[in-house]
């Protein structure tokens, strides 16, 4: 019975002993992992404040996935590289509700008086795009809503493909004069406006058509006889089968991602050509 009580003391002693070489490992320990929880933690939450951010861009990313899933491994390596520079590109590219700013600036020029689309329906893109000058520039456009998170994966792409973009401004900054923005090669989108002597909204005053680079790629077709080129200063392009700079063709960048999303492309159509234009219904 002594034996046996002396044996579980030294028992008792023993395991105290343990506990306390272990206490003071695990003192030690939670120290380092809870500065590795909190590393953890913080680059979580950051994550999550991205995510939040550009949550328009992962839709468009995953609904990407199920179309391209090659592209999408090479964007995740990249981001992987270069999580850094690429969180900067993220947070450039994001959709919002038409800022009370910028619809004030919209008034009377691209949202008329007469306008039949809600403001609800709309929506604000702020962009990077790579200029002619090569250098990285910041671009809006105003969209429906419907293809807010496609515009921005397509103007994403376009970015990362260093796909020269002139300009990428609000029509608002040419009084919404499609002429005026044209022909300083502008590239937008929403623009209400009926189709001429009718009630139809066109595809622009829905917010369901984008141009780009609208100087090298005009809107040309045949009235009464006589070919009319929107913009007028664009006849230089007309002729598509020359090799110039900008042109969108079928083998174009652009042209491959808009249709890719589902939009179908004015230079495909028959009884006039826009090359410029992407519209979806
Ligand atoms: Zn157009």
């Amino acid at each position: 019975m002594k034996k046996q009580k002396g044996m579980i003391i030294t028992a008792a002693v023993l395991l105290a002993a343990a506990a306390v070489v272990t206490g003071s490992r695990l003192i030690r320990h939670p120290e380092k992992s809870s500065t590795k929880k909190s590393e953890v933690a913080d680059q979580e939450n950051s994550e999550k404040e991205q995510d939040h951010r550009t949550s328009g861009t992962e839709l468009s990313e995953k609904k990407q996935n199920m179309n391209e899933p090659d592209h999408t491994q090479k964007e995740q390596s990249v981001e992987n590289a270069d999580r850094t520079g690429k969180s900067i590109t993220e947070e450039a590219f994001y959709i919002s509700k038409i800022p009370d700013d910028i619809f004030e600036k919209m008034q009377g020029k691209s949202y008329k008086a007469d306008c039949t689309v809600p403001r609800e329906d709309l929506r604000y893109l702020h962009v990077l795009h790579m200029g002619f000058d090569g250098q990285t520039k910041e671009g809006e456009l105003v969209v429906n809503k419907a293809i807010a998170e496609d515009v921005l994966a397509i103007f994403r792409q376009l970015y990362e493909a260093e796909y020269p973009i002139e300009k990428v401004r609000l029509v608002d900054e040419y009084d919404a004069d499609d002429e005026a923005s044209m022909s300083d090669n502008n590239s937008s989108a929403f623009n209400f406006r009926f189709i001429s002597h009718t009630t139809t909204i066109s595809k622009h005053g829905l917010g369901m058509a984008v141009d780009i680079n609208t100087l090298y790629n005009p809107y040309v077709k045949t009235v009464n006889g006589k070919l009319s080129i929107e913009p007028a200063n664009a006849e230089a392009y007309v002729d598509r089968s020359g090799d110039f700079p900008h042109k969108i063709d079928h083998d174009d960048l652009c042209y491959k991602l808009f249709t890719r999303y589902g939009f179908t492309w004015g230079g495909d159509w028959t009884h006039s050509k826009d090359y410029q234009h992407f519209e979806k219904d």
